[in-house]
């Protein structure tokens, strides 16, 4: 099985591939989500993130104040690395139980910060969303309460269109209607399929040659 990350910058559509791909049967791994699962509360994660950040991070009820650590990590990168150690390497791990029960020919790994984070060279293949600032902006802006102030600022800190279209090795552009980018996640699943039956093949060539290896 493949094993496909699939990022793109905020707004690009990763959120609309993966809802789409989910649509055909393929299981999607959602970075964002499984962040959310480590560090609910009672998680050992958010014990240890009160001890680097402060005590200020947790609220009344033992949730981790999720505003407030953006605050403190966004200016500051230390505090930003020291959060991501804690939560990366528990991220990663539970991806990867959930991915050992996929079945099907590829699974997704939705990654916001794969090159942010120097996670490309973990996968198979790397499919990137592209989309044009203006249009992810325009886009952000009208689903939620973000302004073009804090959409630029989270923009200017992410990877550049260049650095993720380095690490590519698939890219769906998403400039046009939400049919079209369907109809280009459709090739990339039939494309995804085909590389994965290879790969098939490559193992079994590989027993053959080898058989007690
Ligand atoms: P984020 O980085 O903020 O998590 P994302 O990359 O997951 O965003 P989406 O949520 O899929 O992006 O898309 C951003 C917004 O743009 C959503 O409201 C979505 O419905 C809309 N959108 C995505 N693609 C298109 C399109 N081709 N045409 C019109 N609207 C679109």
């Amino acid at each position: 099985m493949l094993r496909v990350a699939l990022t793109g910058g905020i707004g690009s559509g990763k959120t609309a591939v993966s809802n789409y791909l989910e649509t055909l049967g393929v299981m999607v791994l959602d970075a964002d989500r499984f962040a959310h699962q480590v560090t609910a509360k009672g998680e050992d994660a958010v014990t240890e993130i009160a001890n680097v950040l402060g005590p200020a991070v947790i609220d009344a009820d033992g949730h981790l104040d999720r505003a407030t650590v953006r605050e403190l990590v966004f200016t500051d990168p230390k505090k930003r690395a020291a959060l991501e150690s804690i939560v990366h390497p528990r991220v990663r791990r539970k991806m990867n139980e959930a991915a050992s029960q996929a079945t099907g020919p590829y699974v997704i790994f939705s990654i916001p910060l794969l090159i942010e984070t120097g996670q490309a060279g973990n996968f198979d293949r790397v499919v990137v969303v592209e989309a044009a600032r203006e249009l992810r902006a325009e886009r952000v802006l009208e689903r939620s309460g973000l302004d073009q102030q804090a959409f630029s600022s989270i923009d200017d800190a992410q990877a550049s269109d260049v650095d993720r279209r380095n690490a590519a090795t698939d890219i769906l552009n998403n400039n046009g209607s939400l049919e079209s980018l369907h109809a280009e996640v459709n090739t990339l699943h039939e494309h995804l399929t085909a590389l994965s039956g290879e790969q098939g093949k490559t193992a079994d060539n590989a027993d053959n040659i080898n058989p007690t290896l």
